[in-house]
């Protein structure tokens, strides 16, 4: 199927790996032109290397900064001459107890998973109403859904933004005029986070790395970990020119992880 979205333009934030960078991979596929994020500079040039490779027709522009600075978010949104898709995304905060956690703790988690894509959302959802044509995917978690009790900046910050985005993305003057904004919540993905997450888990239990995944992989009714690929094809899909009637959605990807029916 054709999506519909040659020639559009995209900003999709921290997007030299993971999650992120298999959504810009998508969207270029499908002739999409990107701007894409990262800290580090490096693994970014790399990547938009590659994707430049991958389809020599688009434009991919490279910004490096930190997403969650206002600087870091002028930047990139300086690159993108108009931006009709956004693809929310950011490090997820660390695991730990919430008795250990200040208040500057919790303000960095709010400031990277909430307040970064709302203010990214502020700077463009207008104009995408205006042109009549607009797509936001936040890449948020499955444990807004599930919460995990170790991630507890995550579970407070990531929610906070899912309930924002329930209210706004059903105004008409949005979703009348082809806006969408979507949340896709991540279950376990083979990426270098989740591979650091549970490096830090085997070396506290004592057990390999492949173990600790192996018994990941087990608990999940699909049986293994989901692939970065995946993640991207069904975010272009959400992105698509076909999928305008779609928004203020949850969409889990967990390989059915989440036993309840709704
Ligand atoms: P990843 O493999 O570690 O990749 C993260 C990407 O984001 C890298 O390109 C990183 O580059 C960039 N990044 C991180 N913080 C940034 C910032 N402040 N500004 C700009 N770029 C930044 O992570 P992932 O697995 O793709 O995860 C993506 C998101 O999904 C995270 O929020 C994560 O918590 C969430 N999630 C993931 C899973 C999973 O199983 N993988 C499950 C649930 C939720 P630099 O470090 O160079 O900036």
């Amino acid at each position: 199927m054709d999506l519909g979205l040659q020639g559009r333009w995209a900003l999709v934030c921290a997007s030299s790996k993971g999650l992120g960078r298999a959504c810009a991979q998508s969207l270029v596929g499908e002739g999409v032109n990107v701007v894409i994020t990262a800290r580090g500079a490096e693994a970014l040039e790399r990547t938009a290397a590659e994707l430049r490779a991958l389809n020599p027709a688009v434009q991919v522009r490279a910004v490096a900064g930190d997403i969650a600075t206002e600087a870091g978010r002028a930047a990139a949104l300086a690159a993108c001459p108009q931006v009709d898709i956004l693809v929310n995304n950011a490090g997820g905060p660390p695991p730990g107890d919430f008795r250990d956690w200040d208040r500057a703790a919790w303000l960095a988690a709010l400031e990277a998973n909430m307040l970064t894509p709302i203010e990214l959302i502020k700077a463009t959802v207008d104009a995408m109403a205006e042109r009549g044509f607009g797509r936001i995917v936040n890449i948020t978690s499955g444990a807004v859904k599930a919460p995990i009790d170790t991630l507890g900046l995550s579970n407070g910050a990531r929610s906070g933004l899912t309930g924002f985005v329930a209210g706004l993305a059903r105004q008409p003057r949005l979703a009348g005029r082809n806006v969408t904004i979507n949340n896709l919540l991540p279950g376990a993905f083979d990426t270098e986070r989740l591979g650091k997450t549970m490096g830090a888990a085997a070396a506290k239990t004592g057990q390999t790395l492949e173990q600790v995944m192996a018994k990941r992989a087990a608990a999940i009714p699909a049986q293994r970990l989901g692939q970065a690929a995946e993640f991207g094809a069904l975010c272009a899909m959400l992105c698509s020119a076909h999928a305008g009637y779609l928004t203020g959605q949850n969409i889990l990807l967990d390989g059915g992880a989440y036993p309840g029916t709704f």
